[in-house]
Formats: structure tokens, sequence, C-alpha cells
């Protein structure tokens, strides 16, 4: 029997794409072809992102441009995967007739089951509770390069921060055992990862659902025991979960990276308490200066929400001097959106879009300098940089990242002098920077001198 060619294209975060690499990974390769090209492809899935209203966005246009390979390619069968199913279930399915198929987050182990049981007749939407964890005996087909990649430590949240969805989307936090990460990550080592990037809703959660309590710090000394992993990051980690151990244990640990991205949403207390997050601004100020004691050197990564109900111009120049206080390496902001079922989209005082957009420009540009400035005073250091291969621009210079940049957020290294295979990692001294990136010569090159 002929092959069926599938392609898969995933939106959002390294979640999703970990949920997408399982549901290749579960697809027979003597019954199915994976292929980027879609307009070959025989079954396109589009695993979608619903977190707000911009990514919804993203989603749909993409599954209406992939849906016109139905037309003018090979494409008999579109399944949409993901969040946006099981956000809105049966009334996507009246929204996107174009689609044939949409299953949830929690139905990645079923992708051959559902295409191979697929008809016509059936209902479009097989969308189960979102209850499902992965482990390291679930196959998985790696998308990243082969020398890096995410591991999901946990899946869903129990926060209920009042603006987010999530909860509703991926279900209570559940975390997998030690030793199934442990287990898979060696095997990740041995197929050649250098660099493992642990990721949940909240890393510091890791654990709570079966012991009472964070269980990250007991990981995190496993890990560390795997020879040859070289870097392991922390992504994602709620701000009241970051103890003085787990910050000892980064400080004392050389394969941990010295990297925190802590995201915070704002700085003023009456908007966390609306927000319902746990900490307030005291809180928080001690735990940045808890940080910078003990590792120093970290590079800070935060998220902040601008134009949350009721934020006033006070209380928004308020996270404005915040960032200026150039506490952060990086900052990402995000317009707050209104999402139905949440309990901020009921709250008073919504604010209009117009001033969410300057608030983000404002907080972007001040972030900017600060970047600049930080990346500035890197000139001269030497980093350890994994490289990841030729710059876009020209095949003259190499790039990649420094352990100070995490994949697919953070900026890149551009290498100007010396030589070094993918995958490798190397020492690099910094020569020049801009706001998000950094230029420098491999150390030991005989050229950097
Ligand atoms: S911690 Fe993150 S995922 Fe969990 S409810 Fe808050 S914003 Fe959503």
């Amino acid at each position: 029997m002929k092959k069926q060619r599938v392609s898969l294209i995933s939106l959002g975060c390294a979640k999703n794409l970990v949920d997408a690499e399982v549901m290749l990974g579960h697809l027979p390769p003597d019954r199915y072809e994976i292929t980027t090209d879609e307009a070959s492809a025989d079954i396109i899935v589009v695993n979608t992102c619903a977190f707000i209203e911009e990514a919804k966005e993203e989603s749909v246009e993409t599954i209406l441009d992939i849906a016109e390979h139905k037309e003018s390619g090979q494409c008999r069968l579109l399944i949409v995967a993901g969040c946006m199913p099981q956000r809105y279930r049966d009334d996507l399915a009246k929204e996107l007739p174009e689609v044939d198929l949409f299953i949830g987050t929690g139905d990645a182990p079923r992708i051959v089951e559902l295409i191979e049981g697929w008809n016509a007749k059936a209902p479009p939407s097989q969308i189960s509770t979102p209850d499902y964890l992965y482990d390291h005996e679930t196959p998985r087909l790696r998308s990243s390069p082969f020398y890096s990649t995410y591991v999901k430590i946990a899946e869903g949240c129990d926060n209920r921060c009042s603006f987010c969805v999530i909860p509703d989307i991926r279900g209570t936090l559940r975390s997998r055992t030690i030793p199934s990460v442990v287990l898979e990550v060696e095997r990740l080592v041995a197929e050649g990862v250098k660099e493992i990037n642990l990721i949940a809703q909240d890393v510091t959660a890791y654990g709570i659902d079966r012991s009472g309590k964070s269980e990250l710090v007991v990981l995190l000394r496993e890990l560390v025991k795997i020879e040859n992993l070289q870097w392991l990051r922390l992504l994602y980690a709620y701000p009241d979960g970051i103890s003085d151990e787990l910050l000892d244990l980064i400080a004392a640990e050389e394969k941990i990276c010295n990297y925190l991205d802590v995201p915070l949403q704002h700085i003023d207390d009456l908007v966390l308490k609306r927000m319902s997050r746990r900490v307030d601004e005291a809180a928080i100020r001690q735990l940045i200066s808890r940080i910078r004691h003990r590792l120093p050197d970290a590079t800070l990564r935060t998220s902040l929400i601008v134009g949350f109900p009721g934020e006033t111009d006070i209380q928004f120049n308020k996270l404005l001097a915040f960032v200026n206080e150039g506490l952060f390496d990086r900052v990402g902001v995000f317009r707050y959106s209104r999402e139905e079922g949440t309990p901020a989209a009921d709250l008073g005082d919504q604010i209009p879009a117009r001033i969410k957009r300057a608030r983000y420009h404002k907080l972007m540009k001040a972030q900017s300098r600060v970047s600049f400035r930080k990346n500035r005073e890197l000139v001269g250091q030497i980093e350890p940089v994994l490289v990841e291969g030729f710059s876009e621009e020209t095949e003259l210079l190499l790039r990649g990242r420094s352990i100070r940049q995490a994949p697919d957020v953070d900026g890149q290294v551009y290498i100007t002098t010396g030589r070094a295979e993918v995958g490798e990692i190397v020492p690099l001294r910094i020569t020049d920077s801009t706001e998000y990136d950094l230029i420098g010569e491999i150390v030991g090159s005989g050229e950097e001198e």
C-alpha cells in the first residue's frame, strides 16, 4: 500500500511543539512518510495555539491558507489539533467547515486511530478530556536540531491566574515521574543532544501534584549526573517557586545554565492582585535580590502584560519605571487579551486597544535600551556558545547561541572568526553587540587576538 504523506505545522510554544513531535512519533514509518512540503501531503495537521487573540488569529489564518491545498494539492485530510479545538470544541467545526477532523490537546497518542477511523460522515470533533501526559516510552519524532531539544516535565497548571485560559485547555497539573524524565534525557543525550530545555506551564510546580511539594531540585540533582549532558536550561518558573535551594543548585552545577525565565506579568500590587498572582511587589523585589545575590551573573528573562483591565496610567508608568531599572536582560511583552471564560474577562475597565498598543511599544522600547546596554557590558567577555550553523545572511558567518540565549525566544551570536562543527560548544570572545544579538570570535582559533 502506498505510504500516506503527512505534513505537520506546529504553532505557538515549545510545549505545543513537543505534542506535535509525539503525534509524528506515533505514525508508523511503514505506513506514513513525513514531509515538509504541504503541497504534496495527503494529510496535513495544524497544531494550534489559542492562548491569546493574536495566537488564535495566526491559527485561523494558517488553517485557511493550508486548506487551499485541498483544492490545489494532494491533501485529502486536514486535521486541526491542539489548543484551539480543545478550547472551542464543536463551535470551531461550525466556523471552519474546510477542516475534516479536530482533535484536542490530549489526543496526540490517538492520531493513527483517528486518521484511520476517519470517515466523512463521522462527527468532525474528536476531543478528549485533557489529561494526557507523555513519558520516556512515548514515541517522539524530534523536529529540533540534533543538539538541542525540549523536555516537558509536567503538563497543565493549577495556578489559575485570572487572565489565563491554559488551565482550561491543558487541564490540572500532572507531573512526570523523576525516573521517566531521567530516562528520556539519558536517551536524548546518548543520541547527541547537548542542550536540554526543561519546560512546563510552571517548572517550579513540578511534583506538587504527587508529593505536595516541588520536586524540581530533586529532579535536577538526578539530571546533572548524566554524563555528556552539557546545558540544562529551565524555562517558565513561577516567582514564588524559586527557592534558595534551587538558586544554590544552579550556582553550584555547571551544567545548569545560569539563566532564569520568571514571568512576573506586572509590578503594581493592585494589578497583581487582580491578576490573582501570588506575589506582590515586595516579594518580587526580594526575589530579584535573592537571585542577584546568589547568581550575580545570571541572565534574567521575564514576561509582562500591559493593558490588564483597570491598569491606570500611574500603574503602567510604575511598570515602565520598573523595566527602566534595568533588572532584566530580556523582557517579553504581551498586550492583555480578553479571553472568555477567564475571571479577568468579566472585570470592568477593559483598556482600549490603542492604549494597549501604545503601552506595549513604550515598554518594548524601554527594554530594548536596557538590553542594548546589557549586551554591551558583555563585550570582551568569553562565553560558551553552541554553534548552530551558517547565518541566514551569509555563509561566511557562523551563528550560534550563547549560554545566555534560550532557543526560539532570545537572540543569537554571529561568529566572525574561527571554525567549529554544528552542535559543538566553543568558547567565544564577544567583540560587539546589538540589543538582541552578540558578535564574537572563537577563542583559540589563532585569529582572534
Ligand atoms: S502560571 Fe502560567 S499557565 Fe498557569 S495560570 Fe498562570 S499564566 Fe496560566
